[in-house]
């Protein structure tokens, strides 16, 4: 039957079937320049995984059937239990085929960390809820292969490529997660709050077991094998190494209290939990539990800066094709010169998103390559905490901007535009918030002061002849003159130049002389506004979207 009040003209078709790697020429040349390019049979094989219709349905069925706690079964037995959509695991399993949760740690290869960034990067175009366990594990591997005998113990399960969802104690299982809990309610950012205590069962210090009694207001992935938490003994503040099953087969007193009811982030189970006597070992030593956690920040801040740029870079693939087939005014948006400003802009930023990323990922390379390189610690130490800051909360004005590209049809829940939207700002919240972050960057300087001079050294060899790009690399270095109260009322306003520097230095190098123009006269020269499409007319080049999503 014809039902011409139901006849559909003037919609964008979905995008699937497509290879979320060889459409995305910035990253494609980074993997080769940045030393991966052995990984790229891989990504050229998993970014058209990915890009399948079958596989980013996964992302939305594991939004849309959302996590569910079960505190007990049936007769009445606490089971402190979460049940998933299988969409959920798949993610998971996907995930730990590709090794994303130990890529660097089990494979010494040069180079391994652009792979693994190069890889995450393109599963968080997919999901992102499923990258918070997966990070979790990476980034705790580093700080568990201190512990020489409990990490004999796990290593096999930590390093296995298969995912195992069920509920068993970690020694029966095939594959074993991570998870972290710091965060109370009295404080997140400043742990030092932390009440939670830890009373010694057998013996004392590292690798001793311990009692644990508390709580956690923030606690991801309750269904992790172990987490690494955080609580207090008589020296002070200790990190522990807490399963979910006690050694002797009993669950381990780590009670769900219940579930967050979260913006975004569905698909992944943030809990509320209370320990009762929960048996934990010590892991680090006695009272030295935040560095020992802190240094799993730097890599779950990295993790956030890639998840960032992967949502940045779905978020603009998904703008510019839907304007490549939505028509206004007798024309497709994407010619519009307005449209084609704003997608330009967005196209712009996402791709000095992605750059930065890569340089992190190799300076995150370089600190098992060369350790002593002064200036490769200065990006991974001093940039990473600024790009977190930065990218993370670019993301939110980004996705904002590209679900408005989709008008009206993007602030709808069966479209992809609004689940990204809602995932943009937990990046830029945990792992540090934006004002932590830029006041770590000015401690890393304080701690890194000759890296710091070599990077700026670098950055302003790499400016060349643009005065504006040298002046804002010149008072990077009179910032610093400032009082120290002035110093901190400023950390934003530093760490935004301090990236914007790096990033134009990146597109300097990296990016097509036009493209890395633009970008230095819409963010370095002063000329552009407060939103996204106000490039000035010079820097807007025809070419620009066809190398941003060239499919
Ligand atoms: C979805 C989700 C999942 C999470 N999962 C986990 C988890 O698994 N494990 C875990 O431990 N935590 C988790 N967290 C908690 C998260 O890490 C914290 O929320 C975060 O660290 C901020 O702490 P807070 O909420 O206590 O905020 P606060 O510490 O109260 O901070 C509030 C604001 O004040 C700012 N601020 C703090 N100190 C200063 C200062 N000196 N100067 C200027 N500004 C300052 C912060 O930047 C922030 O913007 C999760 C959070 C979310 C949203």
């Amino acid at each position: 039957m014809q039902w011409p009040t139901h006849e559909v003209s003037n919609q964008a078709p979905d995008l699937h079937d497509y290879n979320l790697y060889t459409t995305d020429l910035a990253l494609v040349a980074g993997v080769q320049r940045e030393q991966a390019g052995w990984h790229e049979q891989d990504l050229i094989r998993y970014g058209a995984e990915l890009g399948m219709r079958q596989t980013l349905q996964l992302g939305q069925l594991a939004n849309h059937h959302l996590p569910e706690l079960h505190t007990h079964d049936r007769v009445g037995h606490r089971i402190d239990t979460v049940e998933f959509h299988p969409s959920w695991h798949q993610l998971l399993a996907m995930q730990r085929r590709e090794n994303l949760h130990a890529m660097p740690w089990s494979q010494a290869r040069t180079g391994v960390h652009v792979a693994r960034t190069a890889t995450y990067y393109l599963q968080a175009q997919v999901e992102s809820g499923s990258l918070c366990p997966t990070t979790m594990t990476f980034a705790a591997i580093p700080l568990l292969q201190q512990e020489p005998a409990l990490f004999a113990a796990l290593e096999a399960k930590l390093f296995a490529r298969e995912h195992d969802p069920r509920d068993l104690p970690w020694a029966q299982k095939h594959s074993m997660l991570i998870g972290m809990g710091m965060t109370e309610k009295q404080g997140g950012s400043d742990v030092r709050s932390n009440t939670t205590v830890a009373r010694a069962v057998h013996g004392s210090g590292r690798g001793a077991e311990y009692a644990l009694t508390g709580h956690k207001w923030f606690f991801s992935a309750p269904m992790c094998d172990a987490h690494l938490v955080l609580a207090r003994t008589e020296i002070g503040l200790s990190c522990f190494f807490v399963p979910r099953w006690r050694p002797d087969g009993s669950r381990n007193a780590v009670l769900i209290q219940r579930l967050k009811d979260k913006l975004g982030n569905r698909s992944n189970s943030s809990s509320e939990v209370e320990f009762q006597d929960a048996c934990g070992v010590m892991v680090g030593e006695e009272g030295r539990g935040i560095p020992t956690i802190i240094e799993m920040a730097n890599h779950t801040r990295l993790d956030c800066v890639i998840g960032s740029a992967g949502l940045m870079r779905n978020a603009l693939v998904q703008a510019i094709h839907h304007a490549r087939h939505r028509n206004a005014f007798g024309h497709p948006l994407a010619e519009q010169p307005l449209m084609r400003n704003v997608l330009s802009d967005l196209a712009l930023e996402s791709e000095a998103a992605t750059l930065l990323m890569l340089r992190l990922a190799r300076a995150a390379d370089a600190s098992r390559d060369t350790p002593d390189d002064l200036l490769e610690r200065a990006w991974r130490r001093i940039l990473t905490p600024a790009a977190k800051f930065w990218i993370c909360k670019r993301t939110l004005e980004f996705s904002g901007e590209c679900m408005e590209v989709w008008g009206g049809n993007g602030y709808i829940e069966n479209a992809p535009m609004a689940r990204m939207y809602r995932e943009a700002p937990v990046n830029s919240i945990w792992e540090g918030s934006g004002n932590v972050m830029c006041l770590d960057v000015l401690r890393a300087i304080e701690r890194e002061t000759e890296g710091f001079a070599l990077l700026l050294q670098d950055l302003h060899d790499t400016a060349g002849t643009h005065a504006g790009l040298r002046a804002l690399v010149a008072t990077l270095r009179s910032d610093l003159a400032l009082p120290p109260p002035q110093q901190e009322m400023q950390a934003r306003r530093f760490a935004q130049r301090l990236v914007l520097a790096a990033q134009a230095s990146l597109m300097l190098q990296h990016a097509p002389a036009s493209v890395a123009e633009a970008f230095i006269a819409s963010r370095i020269d002063a000329e552009c506004g407060r939103v996204f499409g106000t490039l000035p007319a010079a820097a807007l080049q025809h070419d620009m979207l066809a190398r941003a999503w060239p499919a």
